[in-house]
Formats: structure tokens, sequence, C-alpha cells
């Protein structure tokens, strides 16, 4: 095949950078199951980053953390110059429970509060926060001790923009 612009020939066995993620449409809670079903098997805690575009499309996933929410530092700084950086829209929080009890932790909930209050003030929202823990799936924004904190918009409780589990 050979390129438009340069006119370079190039030959069938040479491929592109390769892909770490494969493009995919957030439609619900059932592509996000599947894309990150495999974290529910995971022995080790890890906390991944999924950034979409306006349309919910996936941009890119990233580890941005191993270990727990309660007990790593979720580092806020980098997730927001990678989101920048990617001219993300928004981006899902995902993390797994190798316990097997995917019921969130208090410093998740904390966590979660504080990175959606920030995420909302730079307009690039947190659009849920999922926790995997073998083959269930909990949003920490659904929960109840979630939606029972404060708000920082009065009045109005903070909800996910994208409802993946009910
Ligand atoms: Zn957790």
């Amino acid at each position: 095949m050979q390129c438009p612009n340069c006119g370079h020939e190039q030959a069938a066995n040479e491929s592109p950078e390769p892909n770490f993620f494969r493009p995919w449409h957030i439609r619900g809670r059932n592509s996000v199951r599947q894309y990150v079903e495999s974290l529910g098997e995971e022995a080790n805690e890890w906390l991944l980053a999924l950034y979409i575009d306006e349309y919910f499309q996936l941009l890119a996933v990233d580890t941005v953390a191993r270990g727990d929410v309660g007990s790593c530092i979720v580092p806020f700084r980098k997730i927001f110059s990678r989101g920048h950086s990617l001219n993300a829209h928004g981006f899902l929080l995902v993390h797994n429970h190798p316990s097997g009890d995917p019921t969130p932790s208090r410093p998740d909930i904390e966590v979660t509060k504080r990175l959606f209050d920030t995420a909302k003030n730079i307009e690039m929202p947190l659009v849920d926060h999922l926790i995997i823990a073998g083959d269930r799936m909990h949003s920490v924004m659904l929960c109840e001790v979630y939606r029972a904190a404060p708000s920082s918009r009065p009045g109005q409780a903070d909800a996910p923009y994208l409802t993946v589990v009910e």
C-alpha cells in the first residue's frame, strides 16, 4: 500500500505502532464489564483510568496505580494531565478488590468524592468509579454511603454520568 502523502511504499508486514487498547464504544455497563472483567480474577490490586471522548468512545486505558484506592496515593495530577493530552471529555476509574467483596471502602468513597469535585471543576468529569470483584461489579457513585455524603452542589446528589451498574 502506498502512502498518498509521501509516496512511501508500505510493506504488508510493516504495521503501525502497536495498539495497547482497542477502540471501544462504551455503550453501557456490559461493554465496560467485558473490557475490565479479567480484572476480577486478579490477585493484585489495580487502579485503571479509562479516558473517553464526547461520544463515550474509549481513547485510552491507563494503569494509574497499583494497590487499593484506600491504601495507595491516587495520582490526581497524573490522571488529569493524561486526560488533557488526550483531549478527553471525561474518564472512568476502575479498581478491583481481590477479597471478592465489591463493596466500596470508606476511603474509596472519600477519594471518589474529592476526585469528582476536582474533575467537575476542570470540566473533565469523572463519569463513574467501578469496583470489580470476581464476577461482580459495583459503582462507588451509586452506593448509598456515597449518595448520602454531602455534595458540592447543594440540593443535588452527585450521580454517575453513565450508569454502568444498577
Ligand atoms: Zn476499594
